[in-house]
């Protein structure tokens, strides 16, 4: 734990700080199996720019969760030890795809980070002027989740043009 490093936090509670941050760590790792299993399931047109795409945020939301980890541990706290835990403190749950079309399945994503950017949002709220080191980087976690709704928002719209483009033609 780092002692100095830690007595700079101010008008915050430190385990506060650490049962906000495990309940990130338990998304970050439903995220990232939910990205991994998109990825896998996945069907239908223009499916290699989806898969490329969920591929990359999967590697992004286990980085997250290391960075999570390696935050908890430093404010003297212990990530979540057990994947049951997992569900049992996520913020933003895990959504299981039952439609495995492209569409549907970048909708779900779209569905995740949006809950991810209102969830890191508040974090990054409730740390302002009192825990500098988690509020840096909770800020950086959160840009990240602002381009995941991005990307997946643009291919998602890319995708949904082109199969009007089709249809059009197909008339
Ligand atoms: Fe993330
Ligand atoms: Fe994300
Ligand atoms: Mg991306």
């Amino acid at each position: 734990m780092a002692r100095v490093g830690n007595s700079i936090i101010k008008g915050i509670e430190i385990g506060e700080i650490i049962t906000t941050l495990n309940k990130a760590y338990a998304d970050e790792w439903l995220a990232y199996y939910q990205y991994f299993i998109e990825g896998k399931v996945i069907k239908g047109l223009m499916k290699d720019a989806a898969i490329a795409e969920l591929n990359q945020h999967a590697a992004d939301e286990l980085r997250h969760a290391t960075m999570v980890a390696d935050r908890i541990l430093q404010l003297g706290g212990t990530p979540l030890l057990h994947p049951n835990d997992w569900l049992k403190y996520t913020n933003c749950g895990y959504d299981a795809p039952n439609d495995f079309d492209v569409v549907a399945i970048l909708n779900d994503a779209i569905k995740g980070e949006q809950c991810a950017i209102s969830t890191y949002s508040k974090i990054v709220e409730m740390t302002k002027n009192k825990d500098i080191v988690t509020y840096n980087m909770v800020s950086q976690i959160l840009a990240d989740e602002v381009e995941h709704e991005e990307d997946l928002q643009a291919l998602h719209d890319d995708i949904t043009e082109f199969l009007e483009s089709l249809k059009k033609s197909a008339r």
